[in-house]
């Protein structure tokens, strides 16, 4: 009985739709029942025109047709439902887990000579300092001559110079800004000049190229008591409010007189150790008041006006401030250094 193929082919054609994994399976199941050349219902299709019985015709007709629209009717749902389920799979993979552990942000610090330098001039804006700059290339009368350090001055042999030409060089000290900043700014005044310097060691112990800090304070009626008082304000600023200070006498070419600032000694508390060789005080810096035949060079009257001056490296601070045994290692380019805050 025809019909009775009819129910088996559709029925074998639901099964394939039904088991299509994906829309290539399902487009091929598709094709074996319904293709338009040989489908199995295509081909059922084409029996009616032999059947010679006009009821028995319209009637296998009827059922051919309904049996074809049926299946396309499941294939288009089973398509629709394979689509939906590659759709969930695509966004599944590519969704954010916002759960997830994010990685650990690494965090950075400043450089300690960035730190100490940023410390040192917040120290002495408080006490009304302005923060100045200069050339790092500088005239050899900047540099040595103006702060009383004429050609052939001892002080020029412990200072081992990069020259340019004759008559320009890398700064060995911060000192020519106080010439530039007089004769700039006048009295009274006080500023300070962080900054590099150069010279031309490069032992285990010395960087070619380093930081200083000069600061100068002109103005009526300045003493050394003034110069006292200041370093000791930065003194403990910089190195806790616990610390004792010393001023010890010594020579400086452009100060008259001059004085060596020792503080305690932050490891030993004055007991004696390593670090202060059993002294008890760590000697941080040089100072004096100003040599009247600077300020003289600086357009500055010494008759009305006196000031003190005062110096010294960054890294050195930097080193007793924050502990560090060994200069070199602020050279390394060691990211650890500054990962430790
Ligand atoms: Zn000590």
């Amino acid at each position: 009985m025809v019909t009775d193929d009819l129910h088996e082919v559709l029925r074998r054609g639901l099964e394939a739709v039904r088991a299509a994994v994906d829309l290539a399976s399902l487009d091929e199941a598709r094709a074996r029942f319904l293709g338009r050349g040989d489908g199995e219902l295509t081909l059922m299709r084409r029996r009616i025109g032999t059947i010679a019985d006009p009821d028995a015709k319209r009637q296998y007709g009827l059922s051919v047709n309904e049996a074809c629209r049926r299946l396309e009717e499941d294939v288009e749902a089973r398509r629709a439902q394979l689509e939906r389920e590659r759709q969930e799979v695509a966004v599944a993979a590519e969704a954010l887990d916002l759960t997830w552990p994010a990685p650990p942000l690494r965090r950075g610090h400043l450089h300690p000579v960035t730190r100490m330098t940023r410390e040192i001039r917040r120290v002495f804006t408080q006490l009304g300092y302005l923060t100045l700059s200069g050339p790092e290339v500088e005239y050899d009368r900047y540099n040595f001559t103006l702060v009383n350090m004429p050609p052939g001055h001892p002080s020029r042999d412990t200072q081992d110079t990069f020259y340019i030409d004759d008559s320009r060089l890398l700064r060995t000290q911060t000192s020519p800004v106080q010439i530039r900043a007089l004769v700039a700014l006048g009295a009274p005044l006080r500023v300070i000049v962080p900054g590099k310097v150069f010279r031309r060691d490069n032992d285990p112990t010395h960087s070619p190229v380093f930081h200083q800090v000069e600061g100068l304070l002109v103005d009526e009626g300045v003493t050394a008591g003034d110069l006292k008082g200041t370093l000791e304000f930065f003194a403990r600023s910089i190195f806790g409010a616990e610390r004792a200070i010393r001023l010890r006498p010594h020579n400086f070419s452009f100060t008259e007189p001059s004085l060596e600032l020792d503080v305690s000694c932050m490891v030993c508390e004055g007991k004696g150790c390593r670090l202060c060789k059993h002294s008890g005080w760590i000697e941080v810096l040089g100072s004096g008041m100003v040599h009247p035949d600077v300020l003289r060079n600086g357009g500055v009257d010494p008759e009305h006006y006196t000031g003190f001056a005062f110096g010294f490296g960054i890294e050195r601070a930097a080193q007793l401030a924050y502990g560090i045994d060994d200069v070199r290692v602020l050279y390394e380019n060691d990211v650890r250094l500054v990962g430790q805050g």
